[in-house]
């Protein structure tokens, strides 16, 4: 049995994975400090002989027992506001965070494979994004913390693969949705669907100009499978290119969950991007990946995902205590 350890693996696209991964028969050992992550996203788990958790902040030193022949870096907040209120952390496990998984990696001969984001693009001056743009980052602005860590974090593993010969894959992954995003994490989609169900009116930020293009989580999460098996180790984009302004995309969310909420403006976050589609040329050439669920469907699913939520979900406070103890 093939084994897998999964960094962030209680996180949104962290617990997907482990889905999946447990879908292929692999054993799966998920690694989360739980500041962002929930357990009961991977819950429905731990009856399985084939699955273990370990609560350990990946930015520490870390021991795994026996083999491993895969390990993926998914652990950091991904969120502008987790980011915004964390930024140390986030710094700490982009670099120190990936500097152990490596080194993990070179001791147990497995292949590794980290969690890169568009953000690497910054507000980009090219567009769509490709993976030879090398973009438009302010390293010392509110996003700088996340932007320089998955920066660094691909610098740090290109590195280890040069120069130790470590089998490294590098996913760049674009705004991705569905279930076990964090109501309140302060992303577009759960605060727009939240603000619907408690019956709020729709902060867009900015003049709703700027666009984001949405893939849903399975599409993802078969991207991401798929360049883990494959043989290339240099960045791969995966993303939905459907690209949408963030002011269509709240009528959208107005028309799905059937409120009579208006929209109102906010002021725009310092250094929003303007624009972000990916292009997926190489995922499509390399891969033979190409996203399958539209916008209408995904979004279908991930609303009933959260109506279905207990009610006082939508009026939690937005953060786990943990993350103020350093
Ligand atoms: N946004 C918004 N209203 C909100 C939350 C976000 O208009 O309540 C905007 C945000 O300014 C950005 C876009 O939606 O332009 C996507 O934001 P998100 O935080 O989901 O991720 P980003 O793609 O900016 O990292």
């Amino acid at each position: 049995m093939k084994r897998i350890l999964i960094t962030g693996g209680a996180g949104f696209l962290g617990s997907h994975l482990c889905d999946r991964f447990i879908k292929e028969g692999f054993h799966v050992i998920a690694m989360d400090n739980l500041i962002t992550g929930d357990i009961r996203n991977i819950e429905h788990l731990f009856k399985l002989p084939n699955f273990e958790f370990y609560h350990h902040d990946v930015s520490k030193f870390i021991h795994v027992p026996g083999e491993l022949d895969y390990i993926l870096h998914f652990a950091s907040p991904a969120s502008p506001i987790d980011y915004l209120k964390i930024p140390i952390q986030t710094l700490k496990v982009g670099s120190l965070g990936i500097h152990n998984c490596l080194g993990l990696a070179r001791v147990k001969n497995a292949r590794v494979l980290i969690a890169s984001t568009s953000e690497v693009y910054g507000d980009p001056t090219v567009h769509p994004q490709n993976e030879d743009y090398w973009g438009n980052v302010n390293p010392v602005g509110p996003r700088g913390v996340y932007d320089e860590a998955k920066r660094f974090q691909e610098a740090m593993t290109m590195a280890y693969h040069t120069y130790h010969n470590v089998e490294t894959r590098i996913v760049r992954i674009f705004n991705t949705y569905g279930p076990r995003m964090r109501l309140n994490d302060g992303r577009v989609l759960p605060a727009f669907i939240g603000q619907a169900l408690r019956g709020e009116d729709l902060t867009v930020f900015g003049d709703g100009s700027q666009t984001r293009s949405f893939c849903y989580v399975d599409d993802l999460i078969e991207g991401i499978y798929r360049l883990l098996m494959s043989d290339y180790p240099y960045p791969v984009n995966v993303g939905n290119p459907s690209e949408i302004t963030i002011g269509q995309f709240a009528e959208e969310i107005i028309k799905l969950t059937g409120t009579d909420q208006k929209v109102i403006y906010k002021e725009l976050p310092k250094d929003d991007p303007k624009q972000r589609q990916p292009d997926i040329t190489k995922a499509k050439e390399i891969l033979g990946w190409e996203p399958k669920v539209s916008r209408a469907e995904g979004l279908k699913i991930t609303y009933e995902y959260f109506k279905n939520l207990p009610e006082e979900e939508l009026y939690k406070a937005a953060y786990h205590r943990e993350f103020t103890k350093k």
